[in-house]
């Protein structure tokens, strides 16, 4: 099943790209959580950080180094942000297409919830 992420990174709906290459697309969360509240996500459709295979740990890797590049470009790196990945239903999953948060602009806080 296509992902609104999909659509995104196919041009097919509008999203604020900040960043494109052959492996990766970021682009600001469209209910931004912090001041920076960007989404790297892989180009080719891999639903959740438990479908990674070794074929993709450039594209892992990659997604990590271009968090960094984002948040530097961003002017967020020295004073710090966080970086999530949340998988299926306890992680809190939404969309099923692999994507780091890169949160950042503001204090984040305890890093999880305490048990509801
Ligand atoms: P998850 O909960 O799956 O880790 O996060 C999904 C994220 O995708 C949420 O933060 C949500 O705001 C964002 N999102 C959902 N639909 C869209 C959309 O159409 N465009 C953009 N840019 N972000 C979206």
């Amino acid at each position: 099943m296509t992902t609104i992420f999909e659509k995104i990174i196919a041009g097919e709906i509008p999203g604020d790209i900040v960043y494109r290459d052959e492996l990766v697309t970021a682009f600001r969360d469209i209910q931004p959580l912090a001041p920076t509240h960007v989404l790297i996500v892989p180009n080719k459709p891999i639903p959740t950080v438990n479908d990674l295979t070794d074929a993709d740990e450039a594209l892992a890797g990659r997604m990590l180094h271009v968090a960094a590049r984002i948040a530097a470009q961003e002017g967020i790196a020295e004073d710090g942000y966080r970086l999530i990945i949340n998988c299926n239903r306890n992680g809190g999953q939404e969309v099923y297409h692999l994507h780091m948060h890169l949160l950042g602009g503001r204090r984040m806080g305890r890093m999880v919830m305490p048990p509801q």
